[in-house]
């Protein structure tokens, strides 16, 4: 989508976005859950999938590093790497998979060097995708902690 591409093209505006979200979701989401835990998650889903949806094609993973990735959505990468590129770029930076579209991952660092909060943090060992939390929100899941924990036997980081 045109609009899309053009917001993760200036991630530096992006980012500043996510720091404002992060803030009003910190301080909206457990006033909500006190008043109607259901339809607060709801709520929460809903909006990420519409927002996100549009601006980065979310996969809804449920455990956003969109900031540590140059505001480009990892998981449009179609070997779902939390950590990248691959061995296979090809050349002039397109997927290996998927030979017409450009790499989720070289898109990523190029964007990253964009940044002027957090380009440093593409450099951070991402543990493994947690996918029990596949669907659910990842602003709820920041919220209550639960994107941070990595699975049993994660080392890295
Ligand atoms: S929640 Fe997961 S799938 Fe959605 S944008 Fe963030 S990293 Fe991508």
């Amino acid at each position: 989508m045109p609009g899309s591409e053009w917001l993760k093209d200036h991630p530096a505006l992006l980012e500043r976005a996510y720091l404002v979200a992060k803030a009003a979701v910190k301080r909206l989401y457990p006033w909500m859950k006190r008043v109607h835990p259901r339809w607060a998650e709801r709520l929460m889903i809903t909006g990420e999938e519409m927002v996100k949806g549009y601006l980065f094609n979310c996969q809804m993973c449920g455990q956003c590093i969109l900031h540590s990735t140059g505001m480009t959505c990892p998981m449009n990468c179609p070997k779902n790497l939390r950590n990248g590129p691959c061995g296979g770029v090809r050349p002039a930076g397109m997927c290996e998979v998927i030979p017409d579209m450009p790499c989720v991952w070289v898109q990523a660092w190029e964007r990253s060097k964009r940044m002027m909060i957090f380009a440093k943090d593409i450099q951070v060992i991402q543990p493994p995708v947690n996918r029990a939390l596949q669907g659910s929100s990842a602003w709820a899941n920041m919220v209550e902690g639960k994107d941070e924990q990595a699975p049993k036997g994660w080392v890295g980081g």
